[in-house]
């Protein structure tokens, strides 16, 4: 089977990362509008172990991060997710991410796909170099935050536009903490599903 929009070429897979407490729709757009752009052949949701950026508060269990994830992804025969980071355990480093997806993935050429949020804080991360030698990365906008070129050399980075969609996962943990809907945030199984478990009652 031919791969990639040209065919014949590598698999081409998307890597999505993030804490997903909970997945909501501003992360299943970008996924998808930069799966349509780049003509990727899957994107991998790869949910975070203990997240070192957000140390400052309570992160839900990673399975219940990882069950959301794959409640909201599992009807997209182009999306997959990967415990990779929940089961590597302790805090996740991209760098770690995309070394494991690597070997798991002979033959792929990888595109971390990050909001302009997480890219304007792309420099501080560990290990830049070798990150940038693992994967091409994929800026996407963000309402609320300006998505500038970092000023790397050319072809490291590419920046996109999508659709906007100011929904944070933040925003979501504080209406439900409030009693307010996240209908149409949030894809329907994920609203039951944080029912269920009685996630963020208490925030
Ligand atoms: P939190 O408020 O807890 O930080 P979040 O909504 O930022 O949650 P994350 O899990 O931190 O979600 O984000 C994972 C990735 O998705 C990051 O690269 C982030 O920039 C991107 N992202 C999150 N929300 C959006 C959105 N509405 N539009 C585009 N990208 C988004
Ligand atoms: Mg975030």
């Amino acid at each position: 089977t031919p791969r990639g929009a040209g065919g014949g070429g590598k698999r081409r897979l998307g890597v999505m990362g993030g804490t997903f407490d909970p997945i909501h729709h501003g992360h299943l757009v970008a996924a998808s509008e930069v799966a349509a752009a780049f003509h990727l052949d899957e994107v991998v949701f790869v949910p975070t172990g203990e997240p070192w950026q957000k140390s400052h508060r309570t992160v839900s269990p990673a399975e219940d991060r990882y069950l959301m994830t794959v409640i909201a992804t599992a009807e997209n025969p182009q999306f997959s997710v990967s415990r990779i980071d929940i089961d590597r355990g302790g805090p996740t480093y991209t760098v770690d991410t995309l070394r494991d997806l690597r070997a798991l993935n002979p033959d792929t050429d990888l595109f971390f796909i990050t909001g302009a949020d997480a890219l304007a804080q792309i420099l501080t991360w560990r290990d830049t170099e070798e990150l940038f030698s693992l994967a091409h990365f994929i800026g996407v906008t963000r309402p609320g935050h300006h998505l500038d070129d970092p000023g790397l050399p050319e072809g490291i980075v590419s920046l996109v536009e999508v659709p906007a969609l100011a929904i944070s996962s933040t925003d979501c943990r504080a209406r439900v903490a409030k009693g307010d809907p996240i209908w149409y945030l949030v894809p329907d199984g994920v609203v039951r599903y944080i029912t269920k478990r009685e996630l963020y009652r208490g925030e």
